[in-house]
């Protein structure tokens, strides 16, 4: 049975995600940071496990995949879901502290990151592996808007070491971003165009792909999207 590593899975995309890939058949072990809510979340879910992990603590990264280690021997899938927003979406370059902007790429993309960086040598053992970077168009270089400065440049971060991952990566294993869309979550919130089940179909797509899928890429809905 494919083990299925998913990060931020007590709620939201991460939670939708953890369930869609155990109803195909995975094992989902659901991580996140607040372990009470990730019990709530994995009793939910048939075929799941769960552990404490925030990806934005290298020690806890290290205690994570020790555990998985020893359990299970190997891990075949990876989601690097977690990540949050900093301030409000409206504010400007110039009303952006700097320390705010090193805060949101620690979080989130040097937190996928680790995450990646004991991944790879697992997956590299099995000859087989699917990392799926979520992402947002709101970091695709192409499409830069303004405002939410921190969360965009973190994103343009995490694509980048997306690409950098799918470069190094072993054979049979796919690294790829994927933006689910506007959806609502506690992130996206009530106005949000998407609903979570639909949000989280193209990161399932990304983290089950076929031999002959594609690596390196960015997607919304299984569809590429330009960096
Ligand atoms: P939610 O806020 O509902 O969930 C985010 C999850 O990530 C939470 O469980 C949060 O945990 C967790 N998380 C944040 N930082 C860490 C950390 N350091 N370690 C472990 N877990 C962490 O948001 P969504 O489900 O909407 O977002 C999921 C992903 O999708 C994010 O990466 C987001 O950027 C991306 N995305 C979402 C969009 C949307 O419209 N919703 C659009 C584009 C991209 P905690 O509660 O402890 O903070």
């Amino acid at each position: 049975m494919r083990i299925a590593v998913i990060t931020g899975a007590a709620k939201g995309l991460g939670l939708e995600t953890a369930r869609q890939l155990s109803n195909l058949g995975l094992r989902a072990i659901l991580t996140g940071r607040d372990e009470t809510a990730l019990a709530q979340a994995g009793e939910r879910i048939e075929n799941a496990e769960w552990h404490g992990l925030d990806v934005a603590d290298a020690a806890s990264v290290a205690t994570f995949f020790d555990w998985l280690a020893e359990r299970h021997g190997r891990l075949d899938v990876l989601v690097n879901n977690a990540g949050r927003v900093y301030g409000g979406h409206g504010a400007s370059l110039l009303q952006t502290d700097p320390e705010v902007v090193l805060e949101a790429i620690q979080n989130n993309a040097i937190g996928a990151f680790r995450m990646m960086q004991r991944a790879l040598p697992m997956m590299a053992q099995g000859g087989y592996g699917r990392i799926v970077n979520v992402s947002s168009g709101m970091g695709a270089l192409t499409d830069m808007g303004m405002g939410a400065v921190p969360y965009r440049v973190s994103k343009t971060t995490l694509n980048a070491l997306t690409l950098l991952a799918a470069r190094e990566a072993p054979a049979g294993v796919k690294v790829n971003a994927v933006c689910p869309g506007w959806v609502r979550t506690d992130m996206g919130g009530p106005n949000a165009t998407r609903d979570v089940e639909s949000g989280a179909h193209g990161i399932v797509w990304a983290a089950t792909l076929a031999d002959d899928g594609p690596t390196g890429g960015f997607f919304r809905d299984s569809a590429e999207i330009a960096w």
